[in-house]
C-alpha cells in the first residue's frame, strides 16, 4: 500500500508476541494483494480492468463502507477516482502537469453512483467506461484494523498498529497515560508543527500531508483529488480524525480534506468520529 507498517505490543510471553506480530504482518501483506492499485495483479486492479466481477469478502466490506462515505460526503470522497489518480500519479512522476483534455477524459469515468453491487452474488459492476477503483484513502486504515484484530485473537490488547501514520491503539501500555502520538498542531510558513497527544483504544488518521504534491505555476497540487474538478487539492489543510476504526478515520480524513458539510461532522461525532481541521 505504498507504506511501512509498524507494530508495538506488550505481552509477557515474547514468543507468542512474536508469532502474533508476524501473523498480523502476513494479514497486511494479504490485504495488499487485494487492495493495492500499484500492483496490476491485485484484486482491485483486476476488477478495474474487467469492469465487472465477484469480489472477496474483504473487498466487499471495504467497498460497502467506501460507498457509504462517498454518498454521505456527496462525492468529496469517491472510491471511483482511480482514472484521475492514475493520471496525476504519472504527472507527479514525470513532474509534468496533466493536460486539460486528459483531466476531462479521466474525470468523465468518475462517479460512485456508477457502481452496481449485488449483495447476494457479491458481484460488482463498474458502469462507466474506463472507471477505476482506488482504495488508497481507506484500505490502509482497514489493514490497520485487521492487523489489530489478529493481535486480539492472540489475547494481545496492549498494542499499537501504525500504517504510515494512520494508526490504531489498544489498551494503555504499563506505566503510561496512553499511547503518545505526534499530531499536527498548526501550519506555520507552510509547514506543520506537531504536538503530543495521548490516546487509548481508538484510531487516528491524518490526511492532506504537505509532502506529496506537484508544483505548477507557484501552486502546490496534492495527491488528494477533488473528484468534482478532477484537480489535485491546492488548499493547505491538514485533517486529523479519531474514530472507533482506522478504516473510518482514514476515509473521513480524506473526505474532510476535500471538504464536507459542518452538519455531517456533527452527525459523525455521534458515531464517535471526530474531525479536526487545521489550515494556514
Ligand atoms: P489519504 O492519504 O488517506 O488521504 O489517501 C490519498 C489517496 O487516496 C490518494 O493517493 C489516492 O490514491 C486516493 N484519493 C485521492 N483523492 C481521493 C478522493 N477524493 N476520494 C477517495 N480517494 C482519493
Ligand atoms: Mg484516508
Amino acid at each position: 500500500m505504498g507504506t511501512d507498517f509498524r507494530i508495538v505490543l506488550y505481552h509477557p510471553d515474547s514468543s507468542l508476541a512474536r508469532e502474533a506480530a508476524s501473523e498480523a504482518f502476513e494479514r497486511v501483506a494479504d490485504l495488499e494483494n487485494i487492495f493495492s492499485d500499484y500492483d496490476e495483479n491485485s484484486e482491485v486492479s483486476r476488477l478495474s480492468d474487467a469492469g465487472n466481477g465477484e469480489v472477496s469478502d474483504e473487498l466487499w466490506e471495504v467497498l460497502e463502507y467506501a460507498l457509504d462515505v462517498s454518498a454521505r460526503s456527496e462525492g468529496a470522497f469517491d472510491v471511483t477516482v482511480g482514472a484521475l489518480t492514475k493520471l496525476w500519479r504519472k504527472a507527479f512522476r514525470q513532474k509534468e502537469f496533466p493536460s486539460e483534455r486528459d483531466i476531462e477524459v479521466a474525470k468523465a469515468t468518475v462517479g460512485y453512483k456508477g457502481i452496481k453491487t449485488n449483495p447476494r452474488t457479491r458481484n460488482v459492476k463498474l458502469k462507466n467506461k474506463g472507471m477505476r477503483l482506488d482504495f488508497g484513502a481507506i484500505a490502509k486504515g482497514y489493514a490497520v484494523d485487521e492487523a489489530m484484530e489478529v493481535l486480539r485473537d492472540y489475547g494481545i490488547y496492549v498494542a499499537l498498529v501504525d500504517g504510515g501514520g494512520d494508526l490504531r491503539v489498544g489498551n494503555t501500555p504499563p506505566g503510561q497515560k496512553g499511547w503518545e502520538i505526534e499530531q499536527p498542531d498548526k501550519i506555520v510558513n507552510g509547514e506543520p508543527t506537531y504536538k503530543k497527544a495521548w490516546y487509548v483504544n481508538t484510531a487516528v488518521a491524518t490526511s492532506g500531508d504537505t509532502y506529496r504534491y506537484l508544483e505548477h505555476d507557484g501552486k502546490r497540487y496534492s495527491h488528494i483529488i477533488d473528484p468534482r474538478t478532477g484537480m489535485g487539492l491546492t488548499n493547505r489543510r491538514i485533517v486529523t480524525v479519531t474514530a472507533p476504526t482506522c478504516m473510518a478515520a482514514d476515509a473521513w480524513a480524506t473526505a474532510a480534506s476535500v471538504g464536507i458539510k459542518k452538519l455531517l461532522t456533527v452527525d459523525l461525532r455521534e458515531e464517535g468520529i471526530s474531525i479536526q481541521i487545521i489550515e494556514e
